[in-house]
């Protein structure tokens, strides 16, 4: 049980930082950098909220919500069918906290069309809600719809997880003219928070060699800690777990702590 607690009559804090992880592809570790990222955030005392907008809900079950607790989830928040702050669930990682993804989801790209600020449903959201912490992740779906599109609009960062690996940088050119656009119209903040290299093989000359060119490419947008391709960050997720708690000692966590870290200096440093 954690003895913190989201509720903002506690005491007043700045708004939280709002960032999107991001990158159209899917299977580049959007939803495990979400997940472990946001572990090691709580785990130095810096509250975090990690909304699942994905259909699919892999964060969710990953960190072991129920049905019976995704009954409301992102899809009503969307929607207005409820407040994001009677959404939250608590994980049972102290200082972590998620609004799941329910299936109903799937159909918000289509149901949105229709809606009046069907880009900014999700900033009007995070806006009403008095949950205090210090970092909201958004786990985005593997498409620049209207999900991702509302990620962007309510974020003031992207993170863009990068699987080092033949042909990454295809794709991330749109990536980045989708995060200039919506800069111009829609979100005069957004910026590109940074890019984080996953399922780095270091045994494999074509990961290392994808790597180094990436960064020879992206310069200091790219953060030196690398994510080693490593199976306990796969296994963690069937125990319903961050891989922190999994297994503290495991290269994946170990790297996900060193990337929070890298993290919160480049957040400490534009504060
Ligand atoms: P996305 O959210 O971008 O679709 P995921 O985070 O779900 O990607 O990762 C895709 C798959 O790869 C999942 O099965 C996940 O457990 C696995 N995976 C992600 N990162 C790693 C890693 N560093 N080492 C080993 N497996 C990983
Ligand atoms: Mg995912």
């Amino acid at each position: 049980m954690s003895t913190r607690n989201p509720d903002a009559t506690a005491e007043r804090r700045a708004a939280p930082r709002v960032i999107a992880i991001a990158n159209q592809k899917g299977g580049v570790g959007k939803t495990t950098t979400a997940v472990n990222l946001a572990a090691a955030l709580a785990a130095r005392d810096h509250d975090v909220l990690v909304i699942d907008l994905d259909p699919q809900g892999n964060a969710s079950t990953g960190l072991g919500v129920s049905r019976v607790d995704r009954s409301l989830g992102s899809y009503e928040v969307l929607l207005d069918e409820t407040s994001l702050d009677a959404a939250l669930v608590e994980t049972a990682f102290p200082g972590f906290w998620l609004i799941p993804s329910t299936p109903e989801l799937a159909g918000a790209e289509v149901e949105l069309v229709q809606a009046p600020r069907r880009e900014q449903r999700l900033r009007d959201a995070l806006r009403e809600s008095r949950a205090a912490v210090d970092y909201v992740l958004i786990d985005c779906p593997p498409a620049l719809g209207l999900l991702t599109l509302n990620a962007f609009v309510a974020a003031d960062a992207v993170l863009v997880p990068l699987q080092a690996e033949f042909l990454a940088l295809e794709g991330l050119s749109q990536l980045m003219r989708t995060i200039d656009r919506v800069r111009e119209s829609l979100n005069v903040r957004l910026r590109l928070q940074g890019i984080v290299l996953t399922m780095i093989d270091r045994r494999n000359n074509l990961s290392i060699q994808v790597a180094d060119d990436v960064r020879a490419h992206l310069g200091q947008k790219i953060y030196s800690t690398e994510i080693p391709r490593n199976v306990r960050l796969s296994e963690a997720p069937s125990h319903g777990l961050p891989v922190l708690s999994y297994d503290p000692r495991s290269a994946g966590a170990v790297a996900y702590v060193r990337l929070a870290e890298e993290f919160i200096a480049r957040e400490e440093a534009i504060r």
